[in-house]
């Protein structure tokens, strides 16, 4: 399966799984409009072009109502896969991030999951909800559908996400231990679930959790670049505009979509 296959972005403007505050379905248009933003060139720094043509396709958003969200997120990524294209997600939420990769595990048996965000979202369970934003990674490791979980960033575990992490086998870096470069290489198909909130407040304060001692853009993007294999899909989530200021973490959105990009397409 190393034919090309287009990576095209789709836009989830889903926050109905948000435990503290909505906003983050307001997303995907914000982050589109600071990727065509003409403050800056389509290229990205390893050298992509994603302003020439069929360099990318968008598939627009996906439309759902609350109750039927996760079946639309699901379906709606299955018949990209089924066209043969590469999913790139702008969130909405950190939850629809299980029912995406429901739909890639089932033609990608073997992947790895490389997640960057302040908190591991491996909640059992949620203030009762099972399909809330902090549970996407249980539910996926609980139903067998990544063979590896690579966490970044995380500076939030609590004393039960650290059992889930131990139970699930997760392979979790915190921030106090980085750089991991060397964890970020897979043999098999790779998917990169980017939350928005591994970066630190001060570069990116349009998220719904803060958590202080994050990422710069710059270690985000040298761990991005550090990834070795095959990108099948990805997403971006948790941007929240509602918390946002003059839209600076809509255009770090954009980039770090772009350095996404480039990396699925470079390959
Ligand atoms: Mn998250
Ligand atoms: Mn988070």
């Amino acid at each position: 399966m190393t034919e090309r296959r287009i990576s095209t972005l789709v836009g989830i403007p889903f926050d109905g799984q948000s435990s503290y505050l909505r906003g983050a379905g307001d997303a995907t248009l914000k982050i589109r409009e600071a990727m065509r933003c003409d403050s800056s060139n389509q290229w990205t720094e390893l050298g992509v072009d994603l302003g020439a043509a069929g360099a990318f396709d968008d598939a627009g958003d996906l439309a759902f109502s609350e109750e039927d969200a996760f079946e639309v997120i699901e379906s709606g990524i299955g018949k990209l896969l089924a066209e043969g294209r590469r999913p790139i997600s702008l969130g909405g939420d950190h939850s629809i991030t299980y029912p995406i990769v429901k739909a890639l595990a089932r033609g990608y048996p073997e992947l790895t999951i490389f997640h960057f965000d302040a908190h591991p979202d491996l909640y059992d369970e949620f203030e009762g909800n099972r399909l809330s934003h902090a549970c996407p990674f249980a539910r996926i490791m609980e139903s067998g559908l990544a063979r590896r979980l690579v966490q970044v960033g995380i500076r939030a575990m609590s004393g039960h996400q650290r059992e889930q992490a131990k139970r699930f086998a997760v392979e979790v870096v915190e921030m106090r231990g980085l750089p991991a470069y060397q964890k970020l290489k897979a043999a098999g198909p790779i998917y990169i679930s980017f939350d928005m909130d591994v970066l630190d407040p001060a570069f990116a304060p349009g998220v719904s959790h803060r958590e202080p001692g994050g990422m710069s853009v710059r270690e985000a993007i040298a761990h991005l670049h550090a990834i070795e294999g095959d990108i099948v899909g990805a997403d971006v989530v948790e941007y929240n505009p509602v918390r946002d200021l003059g839209d600076m973490t809509a255009t770090v959105a954009a980039k770090i979509v772009k350095e996404i990009l480039g990396k699925m397409i470079r390959k």
